[in-house]
């Protein structure tokens, strides 16, 4: 893909002033840097009117068989996760001090700086982007679905309903608009500003400053600056995130992990059902490690 980063000054401009203070949800940020675009998901002011799940399937094309209405608030009764149908789904968690406050938290592929899918898929049909996606080549794919298996956050999906042409569905942060110096379509129709689009290190200035800003509101942690080596995405929840369907994960990037066994592995002609079994434990134990190390903390 050929990108120019320079058609990214024509973007709205957030103003330095504004990063200061934090005062404003702007959607879109300046960028004169050199560095990947992410998305800041800001959950607290997350209204939950599940607009950007139809801006996605919309731009997409996709029809997200579940779907009964937008308006329909009573899927936060379930917990959704996207699938190949819907790249974006909106689910409910609440304040476990205070289960009447309840938060609204969009959910889709964290693009990742080092994807472990990326790592795990052994003809190179997933690429981290030189402007923060992690795209998807479905001329290249296989259909061996190590990637579902190694993504931590249970992303990538398979069209199982698709015999012929199967591929992998996930959230492709629009890239082709992100590309052309437009922000993604959940973002640009956001009402509430919940969701920021800029460059990544300009995010994390600006979710510091609405902690600094907004004294009390935020658990002032923003999840995706460090862990599994930072996502494109990140996110600021009302409560700890323990709390909420981010899996507690640690800053150690998964690559180089999935990458020595799919490679040890394939040298030793170890059959398939084998390499799904091991990385399926390996994600396995990192989860449970994670957990425990949440729970000594
Ligand atoms: S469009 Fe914005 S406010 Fe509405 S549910 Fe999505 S993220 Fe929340
Ligand atoms: S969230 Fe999963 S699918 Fe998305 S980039 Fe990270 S590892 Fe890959
Ligand atoms: S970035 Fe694009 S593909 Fe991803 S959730 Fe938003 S609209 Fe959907």
């Amino acid at each position: 893909m050929s990108l120019d980063r320079r058609k990214f000054l024509g973007i709205t401009a957030l103003s330095s002033a504004t990063l200061l203070t934090g005062s404003t949800h702007a959607h879109e940020i300046e960028s004169k840097t050199d560095e990947v675009y992410g998305v800041l998901v800001d959950t607290v002011v997350c209204i939950g009117c599940r607009k950007c799940e139809w801006a996605c399937n919309q731009e997409h094309g996709l029809s997200d068989k579940d779907l009964k209405s937008y308006e329909d608030k009573s899927v936060f009764k379930e917990h959704r996760r996207p699938n190949a149908s819907a790249y974006t789904v909106v689910n409910e968690y609440r304040d476990p001090a205070d289960s009447s406050k309840a938060y609204s938290m969009k959910v889709q592929c964290m693009h990742c700086n080092e994807p472990a899918c990326v790592s795990a898929c052994i003809v190179g049909a997933l690429e981290k982007n030189e402007l923060g996606s992690v795209d998807y080549d479905a001329w290249k794919c296989i259909g061996c679905r190590y990637c579902i298996i190694a993504c931590p956050f249970q992303v990538p999906a398979y069209e199982y309903e698709n015999p012929l042409t199967p591929q992998i569905r996930k959230c492709t942060f629009c890239h082709e608009r992100v590309a052309k110096g437009e922000s993604p379509a959940c973002v640009s129709i956001c009402p509430n500003e919940a969701l920021t689009f800029g460059p990544r290190s300009k995010l994390i200035d600006l979710a510091h400053s609405r902690f600094k800003a907004n004294p009390g509101r935020y658990h002032e942690h923003v999840y995706g600056e460090n862990e599994v080596g930072g996502t494109s995405w990140m996110y600021l929840t009302a409560v700890d995130t323990k709390h909420t369907e981010l899996p507690v994960l640690s800053a150690a990037p998964l690559p180089p992990l999935t990458e020595i066994i799919q490679h040890g592995i394939f040298k030793s002609f170890v059959p398939p059902l084998a390499l799904y079994a091991l990385l399926g434990l390996i994600m396995h134990t990192i989860g449970d490690k994670n957990e425990e190390q949440e729970v000594k903390e």
